[in-house]
């Protein structure tokens, strides 16, 4: 179905809104990916959807685009929360409120990004942006439940509710919570879910709360070609050792380095920025702004090598990472290709080497299957043994989805260098121009 390729699509095609097409011009936005060209017209239909795809595949812009334009033809009420999104992290939730800034430019729709972790100077922000009515609201589910408890917010009148990475919701546990917040909206209104995955819950949720929904899928479950992808088969205690070998051969800079727990951050932190490395720590021990903070600095290069845990494998929006080094195996093979994801994004080349103790052999064997290939081992660095071969390499018998071809969907960021402040018909004019005259 969706998996097929389709012919080019254009923004210009779709029925979107002349300010959103405005705005897509002057970030140079001209062709759809294949989950916008799929989801655009459904969306804008006012039919449910179901988007079954990752982040890197345009998944925001295939419905913060459509949304602005029904927001436009729609007689909203200038008082109340039209469209509500949910996100499972703050991170995405900024990251949506930043794509939609972009895209609302020309439409003089406004939103509000709500999530947990500020200050009380916020919290009473927010609350007085839904007094005021804010088109749309971006929240993290704990925060909206906080705010609708103490009565701050009134989702009777929200008529598009859309969900992104459902799936992460229910890992993190928020699915009674999206529950809830589904309960207090009206019987006529439009939700949109998009999920890396559909585990039974997100599909019974959508059975309760969608109206036969259009689905789209477009699958990306496999690393983008261009991951020059290796494994250290080894003990746990030379970790330490590996990395430091990695990082003789690699100076590292643009790197992140994963693990599984933040306690391993935290010490991975400390024994490396004693050996000299410019490095910092991300989890979710430290509070918004020091997030903020951290994430800044590595964007501006400020700092060389991020070591994180799985709170940045998905929703970051850094093109240009060197090399991405999984200290620890990740659980879930889908975490693997987000992980690793971070890098030879935009078409550039990347690398990422991943660290396999004795123990998470059966992991590894997990991500080979949905890779549906053998990664490379590596030997190891002089001097360090090989861990003990177990009698069978996997134990528990999971996974093993069969995916179809990889696509790889590396797109260029926006460019904001055109001029903003030309009068809208001029605009147009210069975009069908363009278009006639079939420049890219
Ligand atoms: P997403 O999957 O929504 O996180 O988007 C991944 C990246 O692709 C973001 O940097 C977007 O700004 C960019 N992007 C999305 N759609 C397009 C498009 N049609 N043309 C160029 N870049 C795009």
């Amino acid at each position: 179905m969706s998996d097929e390729l389709h012919p080019e699509v254009y923004f210009e095609d779709l029925e979107l809104s002349d300010d959103v097409l405005d705005a897509l011009w002057d970030m140079r936005f001209e062709k759809c990916t294949p989950i916008q060209a799929q989801c655009i017209p459904h969306i804008l239909q006012g039919r449910d959807l179901i988007g079954i795809a990752q982040t890197g595949t345009g998944k925001t812009a295939a419905y913060l685009l459509p949304m602005l334009t029904l927001l436009a033809r729609e007689h909203i009420d200038a008082d109340a929360v039209n469209c509500l999104i949910m996100s499972p992290t703050r991170e995405l939730a900024q990251q949506i409120d930043q794509a939609l800034q972009g895209f609302s430019y020309y439409t003089g729709i406004n939103g509000v990004a709500v999530y947990g972790g500020n200050d009380g100077v916020r919290f009473e922000q927010e609350r007085k942006s839904f007094q005021q009515g804010a088109d749309i609201v971006i929240a993290t589910p704990g925060r909206l439940i906080t705010h609708l408890q103490l009565g701050n917010l009134d989702l009777s009148r929200t008529t598009h509710l859309i969900l992104d990475e459902a799936d992460r919701m229910l890992d993190m546990g928020f699915i009674d919570d999206i529950k809830l917040i589904m309960k207090q909206l009206p019987a006529q209104r439009q939700v949109i879910l998009f999920s890396a995955t559909m585990p039974p819950e997100i599909d019974a949720m959508a059975k309760e709360f969608m109206t036969s929904p259009a689905e789209v899928r477009i699958a990306v479950s496999k690393p983008a070609e261009k991951i020059d992808q290796s494994i250290y088969v080894c003990r746990d205690a030379d970790k330490p050792a590996i990395v430091q070998h990695i990082f003789a051969e690699i100076h590292p800079q643009r790197v992140i380095l994963f693990s599984s727990s933040k306690q391993r951050v935290k010490e991975l932190t400390v024994a490396l920025k004693r050996k000299g490395f410019n490095c910092a720590q991300m989890h979710s021990d430290l509070d918004q702004k020091e997030r903020n903070e951290v994430m800044l600095a590595f964007k501006q290069r400020k700092t060389d090598l991020l070591i994180a845990t799985d709170i940045v494998s998905r929703g970051i929006d850094i093109d240009d990472i060197q090399m991405v080094v999984n200290y620890d195996c990740p659980h879930d093979p889908e975490d693997y290709v987000h992980r690793i994801g971070r890098t030879a994004r935009a078409g550039r080349e990347g690398k990422a080497i991943t660290l396999v103790n004795e123990k998470d052999r059966h992991l590894l064997a997990r991500i080979e299957r949905l890779l549906e290939e053998k990664l490379p081992r590596r030997p190891l660095p002089p001097g360090l043994k090989q861990p003990e071969e177990p009698s069978h390499s996997e134990p528990r018998k999971q996974g093993g989805k069969r995916r179809g071809n990889p696509r790889s969907n590396h797109l260029a960021k926006p460019h904001h260098d055109a001029p903003k402040n030309v009068a809208s018909p001029q605009r147009k004019k210069k975009r069908t121009q363009q278009k006639k005259g079939g420049e890219s």
